[in-house]
């Protein structure tokens, strides 16, 4: 039996983690459950896989859900606060942690599973642009295996040579570009004047994914994709200019690995997230996921298109902040958290989570990055300017 630590279990991955790990109980038995302040869903989560732990963010919501827990007659022991998450992803008696928080909050779990060299299935993109540099030091240090979740990263992986995937350097070893796909998300046929005046609601409607509200918002800017290319810069090591992004509607190519011999190699399959989780859980051998079959068929065409960089300005952020490097990747990220929490919140419009991202990253100083204090501190700085121009 495997332990599994799930961070985040109450969101879209963490559920979509659950569905698998239900199918295989003969194989993972779940150590730890996580969330925010999502009591019932998580207190649901307990009585199903009746887990070590259950750690809430908050004091107050820990206090119902130990209520719960207990009136239920669960083993489950209750914990509460940011310590806890780093406790349980670090925990002697866990194999795999899965990082399935969103944003910046991921990012200290994450390193101390690092640090505990633990198998990390990394959903939360995050963490890696925020430090990158220092996450990635780790994993090396410890011995840790770094497994992407997110569906391109997995993709890109399953394609990479075998033997070789946890080297996470790829540059130069054969390889002339890596090929991101990107659905272009629910405004890809929008004229930029029509971006004015859309909605939370219509931006977190995409057209292929379920996902949550605050990766929806990155795919409707196509932040998610620039961050995706800084991930994908730390996952495997190769330059801003060897990573491209291609339109590509029907999100059926995950992405794609084009070598110096011109062979490209693709990963297909339905866009479920149950896909990539089941593939980095069972790494290098592979279970079930419960996901469809695909049917070429009936999906009857592949296009591709070119992303009009004018059209998703923060596409353009993204790569420009890779290219300066240091923390100018934290400052995007935090910039870009504070944004899209204000269009959620109807504070801001659309049009100027660019705007606000652009206004601190040319007022912000970026430092090397080297350390997770000045990582914090920058992170820290980037938010209260991106509050400052949200007022
Ligand atoms: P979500 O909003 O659905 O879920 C987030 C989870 O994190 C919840 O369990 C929530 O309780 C927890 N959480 C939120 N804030 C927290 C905090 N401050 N402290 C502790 N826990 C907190 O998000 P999601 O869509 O599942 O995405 C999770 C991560 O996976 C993100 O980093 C996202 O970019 C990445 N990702 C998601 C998808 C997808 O299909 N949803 C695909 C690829 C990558
Ligand atoms: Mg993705």
């Amino acid at each position: 039996m495997k332990a599994v630590t799930l961070l985040g279990s109450t969101g879209s991955i963490g559920t979509s983690a659950l569905s698998v790990l239900r199918q295989h109980s003969d194989e993972y038995d779940v150590y730890a459950l996580t969330a925010n302040h999502s009591v019932d869903t998580l207190f649901e989560q307990c009585q199903q896989f009746e887990p070590k732990f259950a750690v809430m963010l908050d004091e107050s919501s820990a206090e119902l859900l130990t209520l719960k827990v207990k009136t239920a007659g669960l083993s489950t022991e209750v914990l509460s606060g940011e310590h806890a998450l780093e406790e349980v992803a670090s925990s002697e008696g866990v194999d795999y942690v899965i990082a399935a928080i969103v944003g910046a909050a991921g990012l200290l779990p994450i390193l101390a599973a690092a640090k505990s060299g633990k198998s990390i299935l990394l959903a939360n993109k995050e963490a890696l642009v925020m430090s990158g540099q220092l996450l990635m030091r780790e994993i090396v240090a410890s011995g840790a295996t770094l497994l992407p979740v997110d569906s391109e990263h997995n993709a890109i992986w399953q394609c990479l040579p075998v033997g070789k995937r946890q080297k996470y350097q790829y540059d130069g070893k054969g390889i002339r570009r890596i090929i991101l796909t990107a659905s272009g998300g629910p405004f890809r046929d929008y004229e930029p004047s029509d971006l004015e005046n859309v909605t939370p609601e219509q931006a977190v409607a995409h057209p292929n994914w379920s996902m949550g509200a605050k990766i929806s918002v990155d795919s409707a800017t196509m932040m998610n994709k620039g961050l995706e290319v800084i991930e994908a810069h730390w996952l495997f090591g190769m330059s801003s200019k060897s990573i491209e992004v291609v339109m590509h509607r029907q999100s059926i190519i995950h992405s794609m690995v084009d070598y110096v011999d011109g062979s490209v190699l693709a990963q297909m399959g339905n866009p479920d997230m149950r896909t990539p989780i089941a593939n980095a859980l069972a790494w290098p051998n592979r279970i079930d996921s419960g996901v469809l079959p695909l049917n070429l068929v009936d999906i009857g065409r592949l296009d591709f298109e070119k992303v009009e960089h004018n059209h998703f300005p923060c596409l353009a952020l993204a790569y420009e902040a890779l290219e300066a490097g240091g923390t100018t990747t934290a400052i995007l990220n935090a910039a870009n958290e504070v944004a899209v929490c204000a269009f959620l919140n109807k504070r801001i419009k659309f049009t100027k989570i660019p705007i606000i991202i652009e206004q601190v990253l040319s007022e912000q100083t970026s430092s090397s990055g080297d350390s997770l204090e000045q990582v914090l501190a920058d992170d820290k700085e980037a938010r209260s300017l991106a509050n400052k121009y949200v007022n």
